[in-house]
């Protein structure tokens, strides 16, 4: 009897990646969870894990990149509307964000006074966030600005006051209608302008205070952002031109008198990915806002939001690759070709086993620094937050292309239709490494902390000393690292090199301490030592692979 097809049997195609437990499926990132403080989290994230990796999850994720979101800029009649509206599968996917918290359970505590943060929140958000991205990347933009916005709403406390409460709120609501009248509300950020998104400093967007203006003052920006994702948030966090300098403001879609505010958008970008996502171009023509923080303290005042995006954008990255690995896995463990499954051909066990390297690591570090956000009052916590952010993001997010393309190529062809999420993945996951500081700027952050904080550098490299033990890779390239460090004249130069040093001696130092020896050994062996490579499945022939796909399988009895 022929299945599927009158001509033929369809056989040899792996049953569909869905109905998985992205929780329990994954050990790397269950042990990450556990060891760096989620595990009180780990039932919830066992459920949201269900949830995220069935059937109608992943579907979800399908259609809210394949109906794409759509301005209306004006209405039949020639009035603004300035709406962006989503497909309803984009709204189930903020829904169900919402419910889980990842739009701000880490700032729980702020809901009563006197609360102490949970420890652990941030490593338990993280781990939902990972498998969130896994469903659908592109609605976690607002989800992690509405977040990482927190700490910068807490700067103007009567700010705070008014806008906290709508934030915690885990009942998503997505209507148009002034912020008072909502159960909930998400937070956006316009920052980059048209002549500069890395030197804000080159924003000509203009400020003019209304009253006496300063700290919580009422101001009207007039000037334009050339990003601004998620143009539906109920306000924005952007920087202007006031006249005391470079500002940061709170700009809400309504104003008081609850009318729609000045904000008009000119077009949705065009985007290689992250579809779902609108992002949009704005002109600002005499907006209400208020101020967050003295006038000219626009940069300083603005970067903690910076610092928490870049941390999920580490987290996503690790996500998006750990998706692709378990699709190639799982393919490799059904496909037969030359009458062996692909997972016995030597050569598919090099890439594979490879490839789960990388993803470990990513997601070790990237926990790692989840962590560090959790300890932040220890100065050892702070100096890791420090120096590993902008490390973890570089890292991660740049070593995921290549790691998409290979698992990619590991399904074949139908790795590269559309019906498959690779090629979405695959699309997606170069933003991370683009927004909220492109390499060289992570670059340049690096540069700064060795310069103005040389002490959180010479924290985390005594921690990384110490973790190395007498293990001979790790020792070798902490001592060149450390030789680095004392020739400053060539540090900017070769800050790319220094960047990929520490990430990986840090991965490799949490690897020792916590995975298996196999995992470790080989990781060791390839990153930090061995020949020079360039593409995947190279330099194991003396590692347990087999083992280090075992692990990473998401069928793993
Ligand atoms: C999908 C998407 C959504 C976005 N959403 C938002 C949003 O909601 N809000 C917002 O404010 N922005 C948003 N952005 C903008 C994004 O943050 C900027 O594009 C990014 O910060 C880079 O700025 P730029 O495009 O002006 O490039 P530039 O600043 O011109 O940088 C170009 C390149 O030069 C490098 N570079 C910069 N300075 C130096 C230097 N001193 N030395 C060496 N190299 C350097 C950079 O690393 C980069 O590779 C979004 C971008 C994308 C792609």
């Amino acid at each position: 009897m022929a299945k599927g097809s009158t001509t033929h049997e369809v056989f040899n195609q792996p049953p569909p990646f869905e109905d998985v437990n992205l929780f329990t499926s994954d050990v790397a990132l269950q042990e990450a969870v556990m060891r760096e403080g989620g595990g009180y989290a780990a039932k919830s994230l066992s459920e949201f894990g269900l949830a995220m990796g069935c059937a109608e999850a992943f579907e979800r994720g399908r259609l809210a990149n394949e109906h794409l979101p759509r301005l209306e800029t004006h209405d039949h009649q020639g009035r603004r509307r300035d709406t962006v509206t989503y497909h309803p599968a984009y709204h189930a996917c903020m829904e169900s964000s919402f419910a889980q918290g990842l739009h701000s359970s880490v700032w729980q505590h702020r809901a009563a006074r006197g609360e102490e943060p949970r420890k652990g929140a941030n490593v338990a958000r993280a781990g939902a966030f990972y498998m969130a991205a896994q469903m659908e990347a592109g609605h976690c933009c607002p989800i992690t600005m509405t977040n990482a916005a927190v700490p910068v709403l807490l700067l103007q406390p009567e700010i705070a006051k008014e806008w906290l409460p709508k934030i915690l709120s885990r009942r998503y609501d997505a209507s148009f209608v002034p912020a008072v009248q909502k159960s909930s509300v998400t937070l956006g950020m316009g920052m980059t302008e048209k002549q500069g998104g890395t030197d804000v400093r080159a924003n000509t967007t203009k400020a003019e205070p209304i009253g006496a203006g300063g700290p919580g003052g009422e101001y009207l920006i007039t000037g334009h952002k050339w990003f601004l994702s998620a143009p539906m948030s109920d306000a924005f966090l952007v920087l202007a031109q006031a006249p005391g300098g470079l500002t940061c403001f709170l700009m809400p879609r309504f104003g008081l008198d609850g009318s729609v505010n000045a904000l008009h958008f000119q077009r949705l970008k065009n985007k290689l990915g992250n579809r779902s996502n609108a992002s949009s171009e704005v002109e600002f023509h005499g907006a209400y806002a208020r101020a967050i923080g003295e006038e000219g303290r626009g940069v300083a005042n603005i970067i903690e939001m910076v610092t928490h995006t870049r941390l999920d954008c580490a987290v996503a990255s690790a996500g998006l690759m750990r998706l692709a690995l378990a699709h190639a896995i799982h393919h490799a463990e059904h496909r037969t070709v030359f009458e062996k499954k692909l997972i016995d051909q030597p050569l598919m066990e090099q890439v594979l086993a490879d490839l789960a390297l990388d993803v470990e690591a990513a997601t070790a570090l990237s926990f790692r620094l989840a962590r560090s956000f959790d300890h932040a009052g220890d100065p050892k916590a702070a100096a890791w937050r420090r120096l590993m952010t902008p490390i973890t993001k570089y890292w991660v997010c740049k070593i995921a292309p290549a790691i998409v393309a290979e698992a990619m190529e590991c399904l074949g062809g139908n790795g590269y239709v559309e019906d498959a999420p690779l090629a979405r993945i695959y699309r997606e996951v170069p933003v991370n490494s683009i927004w909220e500081g492109s390499g060289n700027v992570m670059a340049l952050d690096v540069l700064r902390v060795l310069q103005r904080e040389p002490e959180a550098a010479e924290a985390v490299m005594e921690d990384m000393g110490q973790a190395a033990g007498d293990d001979d890779h790790l020792r070798a390239a902490h001592e060149r690292i450390q030789n680095w460090l004392h020739e400053p004249k060539l540090l900017d130069p070769r800050a790319r090199a220094l960047i990929e040093a520490l990430a990986t001696l840090a991965a490799a130092t949490i690897l020792k301490a916590h995975a298996p020896s196999d995992v470790a050994d080989a990781f060791a062996a390839t990153r930090l030592s061995g020949s020079p490579r360039q593409t995947y499945g190279q330099g194991l022939e003396k590692s347990a692979t087999k083992a280090i796909i075992e692990r990473a399988s998401p069928n793993r009895s």
